[in-house]
């Protein structure tokens, strides 16, 4: 069979990533965090002590950035800066804002476009992201669009911090994520919106498996078609 595309959008804490995971399993596809890839850029720019608003601070600092994104023998992906495995220091509540900071300059997604598009020329891919659907592969066989209201992403969110033991309030994690929504809805370039051929599936009210298996059943249909 032809390979098979799934892109998955949508705002932070929706279960893109739980999900993503959880398709690439069922289906034996390649699951791709591009969110984790601009963290990683976000931390370089943290590093380097430079502003990751401005295009002129980052920009010269992506020519000695070597960004690469391997698979553990679990089928994790870990990601790697200059060579150092920095998967566990990108998960941040501060490095979400950088990801979100330097992800809004066109400099720095037309760097990371490549990597995205080969790893989807090579396999069957599940890949989450806020443009995937839009700008990285515009023609995947199925779109996704993937929410909840700001109240449950929050909570969902806050557990997950809770559960690594990093200290933060609800609010703050609220307040966070309604800066991160806005920032990315509203740049210029390359935008978190729906596709307008993607399905848009609201987690709201439902569990993980609820979730999982209303995009599984849409991935399905696809690959009987
Ligand atoms: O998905 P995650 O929360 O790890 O993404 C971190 C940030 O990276 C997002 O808030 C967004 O600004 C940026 N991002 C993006 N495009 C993607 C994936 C992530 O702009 N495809």
């Amino acid at each position: 069979m032809d390979k098979i595309r799934v892109a998955i959008d949508g705002p932070g804490g929706a279960g893109k990533s739980t999900v993503a995971k959880a398709m690439a399993k069922r289906f034996g596809f390649i699951y791709v965090d591009t969110g984790a890839i601009y963290r990683t850029v976000g931390l370089r720019v943290r590093r380097a002590e430079a502003n990751p608003k401005s295009a002129e601070e980052v920009e010269p600092l992506l020519a000695d950035t070597k960004i690469e994104m391997k698979y553990d023998e679990s089928g994790s992906q870990r990601m790697f800066l200059n060579g150092e495995d920095v998967s566990d220091a990108i998960r941040t509540p501060e490095m979400s804002m950088y990801a979100s900071d330097v992800s809004a300059l066109p400099v720095v997604r037309a760097f990371l476009l490549d990597m995205q598009r080969a790893m989807a020329r090579e396999n069957s891919v599940v890949m989450d992201g806020r443009d995937i659907g839009t700008v990285v592969l515009p023609s995947a066989e199925v779109k996704i669009f993937l929410t909840a209201t700001p109240e449950e992403r929050a909570r969902r969110r806050y557990l997950e911090l809770q559960a690594k033991g990093t200290e933060c309030t609800f609010e703050q994690v609220l307040a966070d994520m309604n800066l991160r929504d806005k920032n990315d809805s509203e740049r210029a370039t390359a935008p978190l919106k729906q596709a307008e051929d993607a399905v848009l599936v609201d987690t709201t009210e439902l569990d993980l498996e609820a979730s999982q298996n209303a995009v599984a059943a849409l991935i399905e249909k696809r690959m009987q078609a």
